[in-house]
């Protein structure tokens, strides 16, 4: 490791680090697991556990890494206007552990390899060439500072519903690993094969149902899973009949992307998912698909219920 603390810390109120790649594990055809290490990353910290934390990596552009040793909010403003090909790509990342202390500090991420459906994003081509030494951008929370970027807020719900794509499986996978021994509900998590089920750590009264595709249709079968485990006496919409896609497609209990009031939009159907709280997360067209489902078939209570696009499909997200 070349980088020291000293070296690289910034005045900024959150990290951001030139940190180097420790470990590199193919988990499965489809994910590949980086360790990523730097002696400012012990600076890194939550208050509380990780759950779904966000965090952007910045990939290399034409002009490789962006030098982010000591930069200031102004030096970082103008990096970020210049065009992404050039400055480098950004793409956000969930940690799925952190392993190590001080210096030693090292943040755990799972990528996606997005095979087979379109070009190859800078994220996936990133993770698929990727080896022991490489660098890459970090921007994290600072220890002590606030930062956002965690969703999972399930309050006085007493059920919770996990549901998401390969892209969530790392924050489901996080979520799962912190919750209370005596939490119910359950997990469903679409991945492209079947190969690449993981085994994951959860309470018991979590069940935990993996739903390969194996070439079928995206996100038939966790929407499918969904209603099912809802009771829902709805019939599966076509994926394709699914319109009006917003790439962007973020509905948490605090924030609407679509700009909808959340206080207007709470459903006074009193029904037997009281008590609820459902995190989804993955391609938007299929989380749309299933917002609609809950939030305007069933009427479930918009304050139980975060609904996050990771990523479409056929869109390179913004950088
Ligand atoms: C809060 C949050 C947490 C996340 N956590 C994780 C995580 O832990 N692990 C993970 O892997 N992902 C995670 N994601 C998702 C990840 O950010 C996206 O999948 C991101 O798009 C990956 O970047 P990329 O460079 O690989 O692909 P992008 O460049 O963003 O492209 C996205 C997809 O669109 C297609 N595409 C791009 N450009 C074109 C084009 N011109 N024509 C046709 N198709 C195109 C590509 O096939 C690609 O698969 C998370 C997202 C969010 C919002």
């Amino acid at each position: 490791m070349t980088t020291t603390a000293s070296a690289t810390s910034n005045a900024l109120p959150l990290l951001l680090e030139r940190v180097e790649v420790v470990s590199v594990d193919r988990l499965s055809p489809s994910f590949v697991r980086v360790e990523l290490g730097s002696p400012a990353l012990a600076e890194f910290g939550v208050e509380g556990p990780l759950l779904d934390q966000r965090i952007k990596l910045i990939f290399p552009g034409t002009d490789g890494l962006p030098d982010v040793a000591g930069i200031d909010e102004a030096a970082m403003a103008a990096w970020y206007a210049r065009p992404a090909e050039e400055r480098g790509h950004m793409r956000t990342y969930t940690v799925r552990d952190v392993r190590g202390t001080g210096a030693d500090t090292r943040l755990v991420v799972d990528i996606v390899l997005h095979i087979g459906h379109g070009p190859v994003g800078p994220g996936a081509a990133w993770a698929e060439q990727v080896a022991v030494g490489d660098g890459v951008v970090v921007m994290a929370p600072r220890r002590g500072m606030p930062y956002g970027g965690i969703e999972f807020v399930p309050g006085a719900a007493d059920r919770l519903l996990l549901a998401g794509d390969e892209t969530a499986v790392p924050a489901i996978a996080s979520i799962l690993s912190a919750l209370p021994a005596d939490a119910r509900g359950a997990a469903f998590l679409e991945v492209p094969l079947t190969a690449d089920v993981q085994t994951l750590r959860h309470p018991e009264g979590v069940r935990v149902t993996w739903l390969p595709r194996d070439g079928a249709e995206r996100g038939v079968a966790v929407m499918q899973a969904v209603l099912d485990h809802l009771g829902a006496p709805l019939e599966l919409p076509p994926i394709d009949a699914v319109d009006d896609v917003d790439p962007d497609l973020w509905e948490t209990p605090t924030y609407s992307s679509s700009g909808e009031d959340i206080d207007e939009a709470v459903s006074v159907v009193g029904h037997d998912l009281d008590g609820l709280y459902a995190w989804i997360a993955g391609e938007s067209k299929v989380v749309t698909g299933l917002r609609r489902a809950l939030v305007k078939d069933l009427e479930v209570d918009r304050r139980q219920v975060a609904f996050m696009g990771y990523w479409r499909l056929g869109v390179a997200m913004k950088s």
